[in-house]
């Protein structure tokens, strides 16, 4: 700021002693104006060489840049009770993670805020297609964020009403409308802040978009994201002094509450690791999707690439310090920071946002459904209590001998106590049907080894009992089945339930793609607040569904280590 005043001052002087020189004044004034202009002209000339300098000196000199930054928060409006934990601790919460960034705000010189997608699922979220994140994002002075998958969780058109609410840019290089030229979002943006100029480019990846049900988006396309990227990267660079990427791609995070806790069920990031190899001009590569706590930043051996993200959830805030000299950054610092909620005074602007739309909300949630008698957890890469019994429900209600439902498709844990409609949609948030077909035995087969192969979770099951063996390779690990207690028979047909989003193709379940149900049911979630309707209180499933046939492979690693630094 006071460089760019001694800049503007030094202009007009100029201005002045050059429009002095050229006479243009000077014959039109008298006597002592002309000695008053002099002086000017003199103190000009004085003062010009030390102007100069300083101004030349401003790009040269370092800069102290804070890149403030989440990802995937998926509507964890509330501190998360972390029972991984010693003490149980909460982390996170809206309001809390708003008074964190606050706090280092104040401290830093120049801070930005950015976001790498997928804020929406949840509650909140359901009830308010997004908007209640949009307006968290606003209160929190988002600087710009990248479309996640999660954002078309509503349909494609009621993003576009959310992106057109908020003040800050929305980007998505490579997301195009069908069979056109016409972007569906801004590539990048250029924002500048206290002198500094940051290019700041959205984009989407493969695995991402592969979770996207196709009905939500048939009127778009998804574009390969690295030449999006080189392009704007090209475009910006002579204009800005960082380029900084909000990326969601690589593989997809797994769904399961103490993930973080879990080392091998953390995925790795390759493919940001390749697309910055690949790509040369990007300074700041923060990442999303694959919910992989980088905990220290990851430096491209090639490039140079400054590669983070977070665990999502908002149980961290991402802290990058740089220094930055001649559009380079010379070092820098960063770290993932625990949001201790209980140590955080809620920010008042979050919490007052929060509590208008936690009312708003109220007449829908509240209804009390019925008694949970002990808490049902997800478990992303075996069967679970939340799978079994949410399987379940769908068997019971189709009346079919065997249930599947996809671990993607469930987001939260539902815990025990009194239901409401609250909790049904916190782990079930999607517009997920329950669909029923007739399956052959091979079918379901096809089903279950995709399903082993855990690209996406383990599907959870109601109906059958798979052994399986993670030691064989992908697409020959389902040892035995059995349907109602019998072998499973290739050429049998059975009464399957499924959800839509595995019978279209969503999380590559490609099956049953040319066949088509022989029922389509309610909401998933509404089939679940219909069952604790009916039977007012539940109790854990029977397990034993999904059976390794060695215990080892109940925790088989889902990713190799990530790199080491
Ligand atoms: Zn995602």
């Amino acid at each position: 700021m006071v460089n760019g005043k001694r800049n503007r001052v030094a202009k007009i002087i100029y201005g002045w002693v050059s429009k002095w020189y050229r006479g243009a004044i000077i014959n039109e004034f008298s006597l002592p104006m002309r000695l008053l202009f002099k002086t000017i002209l003199l103190v000009s000339v004085l003062i010009l060489p030390l102007c100069q300098p300083i101004a030349s000196q401003d790009r040269a000199a370092d800069r102290e840049v804070t890149i403030l930054y989440t990802n995937d928060f998926h509507s964890a409006f509330d501190p998360i009770p972390a029972y991984w934990l010693p003490g149980e601790p909460k982390l996170g919460g809206a309001a809390q993670l708003a008074s964190l960034i606050n706090q280092y705000r104040q401290r830093a010189q120049t801070s930005f805020l950015f976001d790498s997608g997928d804020m929406f699922t949840g509650q909140l979220s359901f009830l308010t297609r997004g908007e209640a994140l949009m307006e968290m994002m606003i209160s929190m002075h988002y600087d710009a964020m990248a479309i996640g998958n999660h954002e078309f969780d509503y349909g494609s058109a009621n993003f576009t009403r959310q992106m057109s609410l908020v003040p800050f840019p929305v980007l998505g290089a490579n997301i195009y409308y069908k069979g056109t030229n016409h972007r569906y979002a801004r590539p990048y943006t250029i924002i500048e802040r206290n002198g500094v100029r940051l290019g700041v480019i959205g984009i989407i990846g493969g695995d991402a978009i592969g979770v996207v049900p196709a009905a939500l988006v048939t009127d778009l396309e998804f574009r390969d994201p690295e030449p999006e990227i080189a392009a704007a990267v090209k475009e910006l660079k002579d204009k800005v002094d960082l380029i900084v990427v909000l990326s969601h791609q690589g593989k997809t995070g797994p769904q399961q509450t103490d993930a973080e806790a879990h080392p091998d069920l953390q995925r790795d990031f390759d493919e940001d690791i390749k697309l910055c190899g690949d790509v040369p001009g990007i300074d700041i590569f923060i990442g999303g999707h694959a919910h992989i706590g980088i905990e220290k930043p990851y430096v491209h051996p090639q490039t140079g690439t400054i590669i983070v993200q977070t665990y999502g959830y908002g149980t961290r805030m991402g802290y990058l310090k740089l220094t930055v000299k001649d559009k380079k950054v010379i070092a820098h610092q960063g770290e993932l920071v625990k949001v201790w909620s209980d140590q955080l005074k809620p920010d008042p602007a979050v919490a007052a946002k929060l509590a208008y739309y936690k009312q708003l909300v109220a007449p829908q949630i509240g209804e009390v459904l019925g008694v949970n008698k002990k808490r049902l957890v997800r478990d992303y890469r075996a069967e679970s209590t939340l799978g079994s019994f949410v399987a379940d429900v769908m068997r019971e209600r189709a009346n079919a001998d065997v249930a599947i439902e996809n671990a993607g498709g469930l987001r939260w844990d539902i815990p025990a106590g009194e239901i409401n409609k609250g909790h049904v949609l916190d782990a079930l948030p999607f517009l997920n049907y329950l669909w029923t077909y007739e399956m052959t035995g091979a079918q379901i087969r096809e089903v279950l080894e995709h399903s082993l192969s855990l690209i996406h979770g383990m599907a959870q099951v109601s109906g059958l009992r798979a052994v399986y063996d993670m030691r064989q390779p992908v697409g020959h690990r389902l040892v035995e089945l059995r349907i109602g207690g019998q072998l499973a028979d290739d050429r049998k047909r059975y009464r399957v339930a499924i959800t839509n989003f595995i019978a279209e193709g969503g999380d590559e379940y490609y099956t049953l793609m040319k066949s088509q149900p022989i029922e389509k049911g309610p909401l998933l979630s509404e089939s679940v607040m219909d069952y604790f309707r009916k039977h007012h209180e539940v109790t854990p499933p029977t397990m034993g569904r999904l059976v390794p046939l060695n215990e080892r492979d109940r925790a088989v690693p889902m990713a190799p280590k990530p790199p080491a630094k």
